[in-house]
């Protein structure tokens, strides 16, 4: 006798078992009842439709209910809600749009319910401008809200995979977004180095992120966001994505067993604790294919292989089973692509595992497609691996091009439970346009297996900056490539020169070589350890240092400088794409020197490093910068050769070193930085000791030793929290300060701060005295730069006026 099988939940899982299940059985009777209007539409499609990047709604639809039903012999009851499951008597009851409610019997059940974005309990959550995104629904009403309201800002809180993508999305129809996220870093599944790229990414194309800032409120009919620390965002409409919840309310009341998470607990043939109800997508408990251990992996991809696994278990079939998933994903962030696969060192480390005891990683900067070949950018590539058997754990990858590939592969790799050395060895397809004979993933073997083997011992700038004092910097670059900045302090002897000048060098001391991109790097350690030297080299070399400590400032989006300046001649171009760095730096470095002064050279070059070098490197080199911006992953930099721009620069460009912490000093700075600034002069801001008080921000708990938890204790928190150098009397002055300066329409020194920063103030945050007072970056508000002394007085020899305040 035919089975008559019932299906709850009608896309990514439940429409691809209905398919899949007739395909194996033409006689079974098929029902897939789904409580929206719409089945099989493309979820992972809604934030682009709201950009505009999809332009018609109806691509959105996959197919429609009556071509499922012609092609496939199934009934498809939309609008069909199941509102309870009977286990015993093999029933559901239904609740159609109307209110009318039935039961229907099953011989099978799957259950396919999926998720639903999780919505905090805070006030003002119910405003009509405040959305979530999950289906077609809230398309249309983010999509209406956009073309009638015409919204010029917009708060996105949560910095996942959806946040992030309609953060874009907005940005594409012409909105200022501000993103703000709890955690320190945004996209979870990304080690926070590696976010850090996609941080700065946002960032360049006009984000404004907030890390570890909580909305606690929507306040004014929607029109504010009230974070933890007091702050208020001005906004038009607020999207909650922070994160999802599984829709198992109907399996928990059926006693269907489920985890702590609310996840519904299967067996390899999707069969939950009942046997006749089955269970896949975004609802269910899987096994993480790395670990073992159980997990929720809410992807469409996983949904999708359970979803047709489990139609022949389901038939009584040749048994399907389902193994477990590794969260294998890729998002696009603007022109960035994103990609990870397996476990990543949190989830190691919260299963016990020890960095360099249990496991490593190797991190590398290879480009796209050969180099020479037109179009090759460079991604950044990690690979964690265990120590005991030099299996490959887990994979990270952020670039332009090419970054999906070498994903895919790892992924494969790890389901085969494939080492570091099988990286090594893989045969993979190569010629010019799309790859390296080594490429990228090769590569990550290669830096993996030479640390297993002894011959090299990476070591990340986290780790370094932890433990600064263990070791003396080898800078192993060029003087060009140096003139666009390095690790204070660091020792500089170019790579050709090392061999003849290690008589400079000390047994005594510890040397983290440094190069580019770890290349270079490790040949001088190479040479330094078979000479007796203790050696190490700097992961991912000084773009790696470059991409943790320099945070890129929202007006990267496309700056233009001094383009009034007086040029000479025809433009001339050169174009460095597919030259990783040093190489862009050192084309213009040589193109520049052959030219006259007043002319202007266009570069186009790959490398993502380019377009902050170029800066540093004309201020050090008298030449100006006269335009730069980016786009799809190219990056554009207009030069004039010249002293006359630093001239220029000179005469309008002010330092203060601000380094008293008292609210009437910081008061009086940020009214001469804003003033400056207004008059037309680039104004940097060099805060050091207490100085760091007034550009910290309040809540933030940063991981300290005990002499920094005591220095939090005794300093002011924030800017709030700072006294008058006079008549402060235990706090008094300060507030009646500050109440006097709201009265009389005088802004509070936060909205100065503010100010300052929008209209591009440099505030750059003193190293020392931060390593000093145990204060972290985290601490500081987004968009300070953390510089040294030799930074600060390249700011002085660019300025004429100084002060000290
Ligand atoms: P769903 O596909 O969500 O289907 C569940 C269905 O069940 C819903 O239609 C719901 O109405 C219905 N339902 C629930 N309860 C009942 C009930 N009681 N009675 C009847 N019907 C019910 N994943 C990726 O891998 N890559 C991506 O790029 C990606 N992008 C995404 C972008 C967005 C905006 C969204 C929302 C999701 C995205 N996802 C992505 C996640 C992916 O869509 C989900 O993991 C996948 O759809 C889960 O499949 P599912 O079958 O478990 O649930």
């Amino acid at each position: 006798m035919s089975k008559k099988i019932v299906v709850v939940g009608g896309v990514a899982g439940g429409a691809t078992a209905v398919a899949r299940l007739r395909r194996l059985d033409e006689s079974a009777q098929i029902l897939l009842l789904e409580r929206g209007e719409h089945v099989s539409f493309a979820n992972c499609g809604l934030p682009y439709y709201i950009g505009g990047t999809i332009a018609n709604r109806d691509s959105l639809f996959v197919t429609d209910i009556p071509s499922i039903q012609a092609k496939y012999n199934v009934e498809i009851r939309n609008f069909s809600e199941v509102i309870r499951i009977n286990p015993k008597e093999k029933q559901v009851l239904v609740r159609e749009k109307g209110g009318r409610e039935y039961t229907e019997s099953y011989d099978e059940l799957l259950l396919s319910t999926g998720s639903t974005p999780f919505v905090p309990d805070m006030p003002g959550k119910d405003f009509p401008n405040v959305f979530t995104l999950w289906n077609v629904p809230d398309t249309d009403r983010i999509y209406a809200y956009i073309q009638d309201n015409k919204p010029k800002q917009a708060v996105v809180v949560g910095g996942g995979f959806i946040g992030l993508e309609l953060a874009e999305n907005l940005v594409d129809r012409g909105i200022d977004v501000t993103l703000v996220e709890f955690a320190d870093q945004v996209m979870q599944p990304l080690d926070i180095e590696m976010a850090r790229l996609v941080e700065n990414h946002l960032r360049s194309k006009g984000v404004r992120l907030m890390l570890q800032q909580r909305v606690t409120q929507i306040e004014n009919q929607g029109r504010q966001v009230v974070l933890g620390d007091g702050q208020r965002l001005d906004t038009d409409m607020t999207l909650l994505c922070v994160g999802i919840r599984p829709n198992t309310a109907l399996a928990k009341e059926a006693g269907l067993k489920v985890n702590q998470h609310g996840g519904v607990m299967v067996n390899e043939r999707m069969q939950t604790s009942d046997p006749h109800i089955y269970a896949v997508g975004d609802m269910i408990e899987v096994k993480n294919l790395v670990s073992g251990l159980p997990t929720m992996i809410p992807l469409a991809g996983p949904a999708n292989k359970q979803g047709r696994a489990v139609a022949a278990n389901m038939l009584g079939l040749e048994e399907e089973t389902y193994e477990g998933s590794m969260g294998t994903s890729v998002a696009k962030v603007f022109d960035l692509t994103v990609a990870s696969t397996g476990e990543n060192e949190k989830q190691l480390q919260a299963r016990g595992l020890q960095y360099q005891k249990d496991y490593a990683y190797s991190l590398v900067h290879p480009m796209s497609h050969a180099g020479y070949y037109p179009g090759a950018t460079p991604m950044t590539l990690k690979v964690l691996f265990s120590l005991e058997d030099g299996r490959v754990l887990g994979a990270q990858c952020v670039g332009f091009d090419g970054v999906d590939k070498r994903i895919d592969v790892i992924a494969t790799s790890i389901y085969f439970k494939g080492t570091i050395h099988d990286l090594k060895r893989l045969e993979l397809s190569y010629a010019p346009p799309y790859s390296n004979a080594k490429d990228p993933v090769n590569m990550a073997g290669f830096v993996a297996a030479n640390y297993t083997k002894g011959l090299s011992d990476g070591v990340s700038v986290r780790q370094y900056l932890d433990n600064k004092e263990q070791y003396t910097v080898l800078d192993v670059r060029e003087d060009v490539e140096c003139a666009a900045g390095t690790i204070p302090s660091a020792v500089r002897i170019p790579l050709p020169q090392l061999r003849e000048r290690l008589s400079e060098l000390d047994k005594q001391k510890n040397y983290l070589v440094c190069c580019a991109v770890g290349i270079r790097g490790y040949i001088a350690e190479r040479i330094l350890k078979q000479k007796g030297f203790t050696a190490s080299n700097l992961m991912g070399g000084y773009r790696s240092w470059k991409d943790w400590t320099q945070e890129v400032s929202t007006s990267m989006r496309q700056d233009t400088y001094q383009d009034k300046l007086p040029t000479q001649g025809q433009e001339i171009t050169l174009d460095v794409c597919g030259l990783s760095c040093p190489g862009p730096i050192m084309e213009v470095s040589k193109r520049i020197a052959d030219m006259q002064e007043g002319e202007t050279l266009s570069v186009q070059a790959s490398d993502p490093g380019f377009i902050r070098d170029i800066d540093s490197w004309c201020q050090n080199t008298g030449n100006a910068l006269l335009s730069k911006s980016a786009e799809k992953g190219i990056f554009r930099a207009v030069v004039r050769k010249g002293g006359g721009a630093v001239q220029q620069s000179r005469d309008k460009e002010k330092t203060m070193i601000v380094f008293d912490g008292d609210l009437d000093k910081a008061i009086a700075a940020f009214i001469i930085a804003n003033g400056s600034v207004a008059m037309g002069n680039k104004v940097n801001m060099f805060f050091t000791f207490w100085g760091l008080n007034i550009i910290k921000r309040e809540g933030v708990r940063a991981k300290k030793d005990l002499m920094g938890r005591m220095f939090s204790l005794m300093l002011p928190k924030s800017s709030q929290r700072l006294s008058l150098s006079k008549m402060n009397f235990g706090g008094m002055g300060s507030r009646m300060m500050r109440a006097v300066m709201k009265k009389k329409g005088i802004s509070s020194l936060e909205d100065l701060i503010k100010q300052a920063q929008d209209s591009g103030v440099r505030l750059v945050a003193c190293q020392m005295s931060m390593d000093v007072m145990g204060i972290t970056k985290e601490e500081l508000l987004d968009g300070v730069e953390i510089g040294g002394v030799a930074s600060m007085l390249n700011d002085n020899d660019r300025s004429n006026m100084n002060l000290f305040i």
